[in-house]
């Protein structure tokens, strides 16, 4: 034992939202001690509100040992590029080129370590290490909310390509005549998922937001429709162990069932799949999936 015995280390994450930012602190990532959570506004207020938030923290509960940060996008999040830790041209007034990380570590004026991911990425290690995708080797996550994104986790390391995985730019095809719609608001694409499935489409198509939408309306046989097919591609492209479907939209209740029947019908069997109840599941951290894998991050660093 070369570990001195103590308290065990206090973890700093950020879940840093387009529209709001959420810090917390904690020994374990899935029971955060404490937490605040503020709008997302210029670079330079919204860093000094989470840096005093964590000074507080650390005088409470002792020193801040590592720090996870799941930042909104675009974002340099390889450790090995000189930009590390800055958020690429993106509409958000003042973010574009602001680095994230050296005004973190500037504000606390500590020497820790700190991981800089996508809130995706971050929400997939929160649900790998503590939800839905325990003892899982290969998960895909999702989310279906204003956009589409996903991120892969192999063997605890997140899959990258040339760059990262663009899923809702999976080209589908066009679903919507059948139901006397051409609904596409991708302006890239004539027929994608996040194009045809994300949360502006469905309330573009129907008139209304899906929040507001009854359970029963047509809407959500089309989106389960949709999503089925993107789970079908992801299954014949990397074979997962689970899919995870997050973000908003997948919180519509029923609209998971639909999709694992839409699914099954669309398989022809040919996988040898676990249970669709098991393969095809929801967050089970729900909203808490972005800060638990933002502390889980922070965790991974010592
Ligand atoms: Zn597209």
């Amino acid at each position: 034992m070369t570990e001195p015995e103590g308290p065990p280390p206090l973890l700093a994450g950020i879940e840093a939202g387009g529209t709001k930012y959420v810090c917390a602190v904690g020994t374990n990532p899935a029971e955060p001690l404490l937490e605040t959570r503020f709008p997302t506004g210029n670079p330079v207020e919204t860093i000094a509100q989470a840096v005093t938030f964590f000074k507080e923290a650390a005088e409470s509960y002792g020193p801040i040992r590592a720090m996870g940060i799941g930042t909104f996008g675009p974002a340099d999040i390889d450790p090995r590029s000189p930009g590390y830790g800055t958020i690429l041209t993106t509409p958000k007034q003042g973010w574009s080129g602001f680095n994230v990380v050296n005004a973190i570590r500037d504000g606390i004026n500590e020497p820790i370590p700190i991981a800089f991911e996508t809130d995706v990425n971050a929400a997939l290690f929160g649900e790998a290490e503590f939800g839905a995708a325990r003892h899982h080797r290969n998960i895909a996550y999702i989310t279906i909310g204003t956009g589409i994104g996903g991120a892969f986790l192999h063997d605890g390391q997140i899959i990258h390509g040339r760059m990262h995985p663009e899923i809702g730019h999976l080209i589908v095809p066009d679903l919507d005549k059948d139901f006397g719609k051409d609904t596409n608001v991708c302006p890239f694409h004539a027929s994608c998922l996040e194009g045809r499935a994300a949360g502006p489409a469905i309330e573009a198509r129907w008139g209304t937001p899906g929040s507001e939408l009854p359970d029963d309306h047509p809407a959500w046989e089309l989106q389960a429709k949709y999503l089925a097919i993107g789970c079908i591609n992801l299954t014949a492209t990397w074979s997962p162990d689970i899919i995870i479907l997050g973000g908003g939209v997948s919180q519509k209740s029923g609209l998971l069932d639909r999709v694992r029947a839409e699914f099954e019908a669309l398989s022809g069997n040919y996988w040898a799949l676990p249970p669709l109840d098991l393969y095809l599941q929801t967050p089970a951290l729900d909203q808490l999936a972005g800060i638990v894998g933002s502390l889980s991050l922070a965790q991974r660093l010592l």
